[in-house]
């Protein structure tokens, strides 16, 4: 009876052991699949789902808290060129040499998403103000930036409209107004920041 006693034990505990194990495996896969969902798989910036439910947030946190933000929009100039000049991959090694530049030029609070092909939206803490000095910041690091890729260098420039949040406003409207003002700024000759 003691031997039968001592089997079914170390059954039970093996059989507990492996539920286990499984489940801490399930987690990760959670975890993981969670970080997929919210992240652009070639730039490893946020994705547009991710930000905006971000952007609905900080709508929140400026109604209940009154805390400010601003946003950049930011597109390649002449990108297509790129790709047709030196090919796609290098076209994609830029899209990732200006993520992981803006990331770098961004502090505390602010955060960065690719919003579409060669567009990245940050969501930057601060006033009208702070928000045009971060775009800045941002044009002026790209523009000194040489990429290398495929045995090329390259330099490239981008153009930015910003806009600042009002309680209230819509986000796709936020947007749209940031988005007019970079259209304004390509069509007045592009690399620059569009703050009004
Ligand atoms: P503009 O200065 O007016 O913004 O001109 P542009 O050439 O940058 O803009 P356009 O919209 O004509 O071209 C954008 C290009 O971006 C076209 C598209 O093939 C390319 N693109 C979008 N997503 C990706 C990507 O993931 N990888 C690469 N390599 N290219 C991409
Ligand atoms: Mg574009
Ligand atoms: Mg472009």
């Amino acid at each position: 009876a003691l031997l039968m006693f001592g089997i079914i034990f170390a059954f039970m505990m093996l059989l507990f052991w492996d539920i286990n194990h499984r489940s801490d495996k399930l987690a990760m896969k959670n975890t993981q699949l969670d970080e997929m969902a919210k992240k652009d798989p070639l730039t490893k910036l946020y994705n547009r789902r991710y930000m905006d439910v971000e952007l609905e947030n900080r709508m929140g946190a400026l109604i209940s808290e009154g805390k400010i933000f601003g946003i950049i929009m930011g597109d390649i100039d002449n990108f297509k060129k790129v790709n047709d000049t030196y090919g796609h991959d290098v076209g994609d090694d830029v899209l990732v040499a200006v993520a992981n530049e803006i990331t770098q030029a961004l502090r505390g609070d602010d955060c960065v998403c690719r919003w579409g092909g060669e567009e990245f939206l940050v969501i930057s803490n601060g006033n009208h103000h702070v928000t045009g000095e971060v775009a800045e910041r941002i044009r002026k690091r790209i523009e000194d930036l040489t990429i290398e890729s495929g045995g090329h260098k390259l330099n490239i420039t981008m153009t930015f409209g910003i806009s600042e949040s009002i309680p209230g406003l819509r986000i796709d409207r936020l947007i749209q107004i940031a988005d007019e003002r970079l259209y304004k700024g390509k069509q007045s000759g592009k690399n620059c920041v569009v703050r009004e």
